[in-house]
């Protein structure tokens, strides 16, 4: 599987598949496997990545949110804490999701070597700015609802890393289909993580390629309200 970055911390994996990433961060005797994802392969050596290099690591899982490509793989790391919003957690259309992971395997007969289902959350984000601190690392969590209500941002200070999820890609204009104003929101919300941290400088991204310095962060945020602005004003015509 390929593999698009690498540091001392981090690693972030390509799927084949929309240039889906998933990515392993290393924090302590504990490690952050987020949105593991799309073709059995790809699971399984990412799978096989957490035995070689984590394997007595307490493992935790990020979903930054509940499109069905995120949490696909949620089956292969059943020993994991799961983390993600209690939106993801009370999201109505589990069953719908599930069925587009069974629709999508069924139309390519696909096998996987773990059972599918909707991953049940251990450790709730629920507010803006929650905190969770793993072995004295401090991850925090802001809601970013817009592409879809269950969404977060995850940001690690200590690694000056930031996990978007499904926001800032290089490859997708935004996809809104949750709701436009709360994209709005969230791209503001966006800029104030930049401003709260002044040394933040990877943003990982769903698809596509990550984002490396802080213009480039900056210059996507800026792109994604230019389009939404557009939007915005041809539907108000
Ligand atoms: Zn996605």
């Amino acid at each position: 599987m390929k593999i698009q970055y690498q540091n001392h911390h981090i690693t972030v994996f390509e799927s084949a598949l929309y240039r889906t990433t998933s990515t392993v961060i290393a924090l302590g005797q504990a490690v952050l496997i987020v949105d593991p994802n799309w073709l059995p392969i790809e699971v399984e050596y990412i799978g096989q990545y957490i035995q070689a290099h984590y394997k007595t690591h307490q493992q935790y899982l990020l979903f930054t949110h509940s499109d069905y490509d995120h949490i696909i793989g949620y089956g292969k790391f059943p020993n994991a804490k799961v983390i993600a919003s209690e939106k993801l957690a009370t999201n109505p259309d589990k069953e719908k999701i599930l069925q587009q992971i069974k629709d999508f395997d069924d139309q390519y007969y696909i096998k996987r070597n773990y059972p599918i289902s909707y991953p049940p959350v251990d450790i709730m984000i629920k507010t803006n700015g929650q905190i969770l601190s793993i072995n004295g690392i401090d991850l925090l969590f802001y809601p970013a609802p817009g592409h879809v209500r269950d969404g977060i941002f995850t940001v690690i200070p200590s690694l000056d890393c930031w996990v978007v999820g499904d926001y800032l890609s290089n490859i997708e204009t935004p996809m809104v289909d949750d709701n436009l104003q709360d994209y709005i929101l969230t791209l503001q919300r966006a800029k104030l993580i930049m401003q709260q941290y002044p040394t933040l400088d990877l943003a990982i991204t769903g698809h596509g390629d990550i984002a490396k310095n802080r213009q480039e962060i900056l210059e996507r945020i800026a792109a994604d309200q230019t389009y939404l602005d557009d939007i915005c004003s041809s539907s108000s015509l």
